[in-house]
């Protein structure tokens, strides 16, 4: 007997040709509707390792001033060589997931070095916290409990919420009485989750941890922090917003990065309480069925805990570094958001002004973004600095010159 393709004249690239050119018409719509909205983001090219100082691919030298490179770790003599040996000692990929044959005792190192920086019982690692936000809710929680999220979390944890058919409630930004509200509202669940990015990162603003805590003690909630953009930054000795409110051991899961200031590779993590942890290495979707970190990611991610936990030069560094350009630029008369990070949003409000302004930026020889809708809300336009250790003080003068010079030129300050 035929089957219907022995029957079909046609060559499989032509059914292919036919059947994309529906969607292919639909896509250059989709397209055209975001580049005439003046919202296409197109991609700077750099010819160079990540640092300060970067060469783009037109050969142009400029300071970087938007990399999550806060404590300059990401072309760290270290860090770059504690890679080589991983690759050395334990080879280029692990070809498995963990629970069969892509666990070293590299990873399990990493993981320890995680929950003692963070004071938490034991860590899981994930290919990036994109993955351990996408796999924390649905081990952890059903439709008999509660998920309380800030509105402005990360895209990541919207989506790990997503997944999970936990009752969902959200509370405007750091907002405690909308939050108290959403608590008192999912008293009937089962369990309730607070979850909040600990530095927001349009803004650089910390959520209230010492508030949530109290509010997660009175109502009966359990307390999740996104440390992406805040540990390696805030707290005394940067080990994060826990440190910051002195509520070490009160937060029942942390995830995080390795994909910012502990390095900027890629890898995620998350940590916490034990059961947690190892509920998540049973069930956690990401984990299960995705590959290990390689080798030479993993032991440059104990390096980095290594530099961290011996000196705090760096996030020294990296604080005076944010405090010194923060009060001078706004000194030269630029409206800035209060930041407890190494965030800095210069506000400009207008979308069309963010474009020309950074890019009147980059001519000075500073590479910076301008931020608008649909990243921040309409009509609340800005540069976002970010601030590294790996910035010299004259890297951070010739900014706030560049930003003086073109914020005059455009009429932004006087
Ligand atoms: C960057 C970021 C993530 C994603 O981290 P990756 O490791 O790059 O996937 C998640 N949450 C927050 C708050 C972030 O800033």
């Amino acid at each position: 007997m035929l089957n219907n393709f022995e029957l079909l004249p046609l060559h499989p690239t032509q059914i292919l040709k036919t059947m994309y050119g529906k969607i292919k018409k639909h896509l250059q719509n989709e397209l055209t509707t975001i580049k005439e909205a003046g919202l296409f983001k197109n991609e700077r090219v750099i010819a160079s390792p990540q640092s300060a100082v970067i060469k783009l691919n037109s050969g142009q030298e400029v300071l970087n001033f938007c990399a999550n490179n806060y404590l300059g770790l990401s072309s760290h003599p270290k860090v770059v060589e504690a890679a080589h040996k991983g690759l050395d000692i334990r080879g280029f990929g692990m070809s498995s997931v963990r629970f069969i044959c892509g666990t070293q005792d590299l990873h399990k190192e990493l993981e320890r070095r995680i929950s003692q920086y963070f004071k938490t019982d034991d860590a899981i690692l994930y290919a990036a916290c994109f993955d351990a936000n996408g796999g924390v809710f649905e081990p952890l929680l059903s439709e008999d409990d509660a998920i309380i999220s800030d509105a402005l979390n990360h895209a990541s944890i919207i989506d790990g919420v997503r997944l999970c058919k936990a009752q969902r409630y959200r509370y405007s930004n750091a907002n405690m009485e909308e939050l108290e509200d959403c608590l008192l509202q999912s008293q009937t669940q089962r369990f309730r989750l607070i979850v909040t990015d600990a530095v927001f990162s349009m803004d650089g603003n910390v959520a209230p941890l010492d508030k949530i805590c109290q509010l997660a003690e009175k109502y009966d909630a359990l307390i999740m922090v996104d440390e992406c953009h805040s540990a390696g930054v805030v707290g005394k000795t940067g080990k994060g917003i826990t440190e910051l409110f002195g509520v070490e051991g009160q937060v029942d899961i942390i995830t995080g990065t390795l994909g910012k200031a502990f390095g900027g590779a890629i890898g995620g993590f998350t940590t916490g309480r034990k059961e947690i942890i190892d509920i998540l290495r049973q069930r956690s979707r990401p984990y299960l069925f995705s590959n290990s970190l390689p080798p030479a990611v993993v032991n440059a991610g104990i390096a980095v805990f290594d530099l961290l936990e011996t000196s705090t030069v760096l996030h020294d560094k990296l604080v005076a570094n944010a405090s010194y350009f923060m009060e001078t630029i706004k000194k030269e008369g630029f409206d800035i958001k209060k930041s407890q990070s190494a965030i800095v949003a210069i506000m400009l409000y207008d979308a069309m002004l963010a474009q020309n302004f950074a890019a009147q930026l980059l001519d000075e020889g500073i590479y910076v973004i301008g931020f608008y809708f649909p990243v921040v809300p309409k009509d609340q336009a800005r540069i976002r600095v970010q601030i590294s250790a790996a910035h010299e003080k004259e890297h951070l003068n010739k900014a706030i010159a560049a930003f003086v010079k073109v914020g005059k030129a455009l009429n932004v300050i006087k």
